[in-house]
């Protein structure tokens, strides 16, 4: 018997939402495909705990892919969220919650001079982009393989997160002639960049990067890379966009920018991208940067972006609450619970006998089935997965939640304190021995 069975409502939902939404999810990973079973339709949250429909509880160690920084429902943020409510929910003008919010992100990343709020991800690099050909009055956009910035058509090439749980090489819909313009390289690869800028520099708008990548599991870039790329980019006068979903105000106060400076100040990038931590697990997302080229927005400039709900004070408001409670303290207990969980993991399938390895970016982490740290897409590509399906569902058994992919980033929070990784440290002597004694067509037993 399996957690499967104990999912009836669970199950009942995902048939009724199969019905009336393509595979019963509005995001792919969601569906557990690449693990397979029924997805888990959680109704409540509370810390480092979520609830499904069945009454389950399990610990999270997804926190809505990065967002649930402070835990969920957090007090203050609920308080902050009741409050903007109960004033009103949208106008579609300015407000003084959109400017709170863009000068707390201006005041922790040094690269940012302004910023455009947003209300995805996705919007955040699709609009940086379309800045830096405006700006820049080029083409071509160099991207890195298993690097994912959200579905943007000319981004979708080799992406990671849902396009590496599938092994989707690309997607339809994205048309010949925006594929044409993305040149995508290894991510790590500073001689690739170097011969694709000989190539097409005078072509080239923009190289896009994952700070630290982290949608193709965890592979922080090597020391130097991301200052690499800056200084090719400006070479070649070319923009650098350094996609700070995922890391931005999870990693340090003013995300991987702030690791790498600690080391190495001398580099900027042009554009930064943020979203989920940013908006607390509301949809609110922005990008930024350098003052010259946002000054080439509409209506300051001739590059046009908007968006209805864009700076939507109710987002804005959850979004800036987070921030505020993003203290050294947070980052320094961030810091330390993903380190032990990381070796929790780590002693558990080691003492077992499964080849693996740990990947960390700062206190993003994720675990390869693969003795080799990968350090590109290919590497990655190369772990044995299946032995994460075994892996997964013996948490889940056991009431731990982590992603339904093997090529995803785990999460912790402000929550997630001693007593709660009890259950962890319960939990993770079965699911190792699941790991070891896997087959490769586990996936199907859960299907
Ligand atoms: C999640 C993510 C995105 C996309 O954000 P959405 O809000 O899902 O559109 C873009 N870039 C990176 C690095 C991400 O992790």
């Amino acid at each position: 018997m399996t957690y499967d069975d104990l999912a009836p409502r669970s199950q009942e939902l995902f048939a009724r939402g199969r019905a009336v939404t393509p595979g019963g999810v509005n995001s792919p990973v969601r569906a557990f495909r690449a693990v397979g079973g029924t997805p888990r339709f959680m109704a409540s949250g509370r810390g480092p705990f979520i609830t499904d429909v069945d009454g389950r509880e399990y610990l999270d160690l997804v926190c809505s892919w990065g967002p649930m920084v402070l835990g969920h429902a957090h007090p203050a943020v609920v308080d902050a969220v009741q409050q903007a409510a109960s004033r009103g929910f949208s106008f579609g003008t300015p407000g003084a919650g959109e400017v709170l919010l863009a000068e707390e992100i201006v005041s922790r990343v040094d690269a940012v001079d302004q910023v455009r709020l947003v209300s995805s991800g996705t919007e955040a690099t699709m609009s940086a982009i379309r800045l830096a050909r405006g700006f820049t009055g080029r083409s071509k956009v160099v991207k890195f393989a298993g690097c994912y910035h959200g579905h943007v058509d000319s981004l979708l090439a080799a992406a990671g997160s849902g396009i590496a749980t599938f092994a989707l090489p690309d997607t339809p819909g994205v048309t010949g002639a925006q594929a044409h313009e993305t040149i995508v390289l290894p991510y790590n690869d500073v001689a690739a960049v170097e011969a694709a800028f000989a190539a097409h520099g005078s072509d080239i708008a923009v190289v896009i990067t994952e700070a630290a990548a982290a949608n193709m599991g965890v592979v922080a870039p090597d020391p130097g890379f991301n200052a690499a790329l800056a200084r090719i980019a400006h070479e070649h006068g070319a923009l650098l966009v350094v996609d700070e979903v995922m890391t931005g105000f999870r990693v340090a106060r003013g995300g991987w920018l702030e690791l790498e400076a600690r080391a190495d100040a001398t580099w900027r990038p042009d554009l930064v991208t943020f979203g989920k931590v940013m908006g607390g697990g509301l949809p609110a997302a922005a990008f930024g940067g350098r003052e010259d080229v946002m000054a080439h927005l509409a209506p300051a400039g001739p590059v046009y972006q908007a968006g209805t709900l864009a700076g939507n004070p109710v987002a804005a408001a959850c979004g800036l609450t987070t921030l505020q409670h993003c203290t050294p303290e947070l980052y320094a207990h961030l810091d330390a619970t993903a380190a032990r969980v990381g070796s929790l993991v780590s002693e558990a399938l080691a003492a077992e006998g499964v080849a693996h390895s740990l990947a960390t970016a700062g206190n993003l982490f994720s675990v390869f089935f693969t003795a080799e740290r990968p350090r590109d897409y290919d590497e990655a590509r190369t772990q044995e997965s299946w032995r994460y399906a075994a892996f997964f569902h013996a948490m889940l058994d056991r009431g731990v939640y982590l992603p339904p992919s093997a090529f995803e980033a785990w999460f912790v929070s402000g929550a997630h304190d001693d007593a709660a990784l009890d259950r962890l440290v319960d939990a993770l002597p079965a699911a190792a021995r699941a790991a070891a004694t896997a087959h490769p067509d586990v996936a199907k037993e859960y299907a």
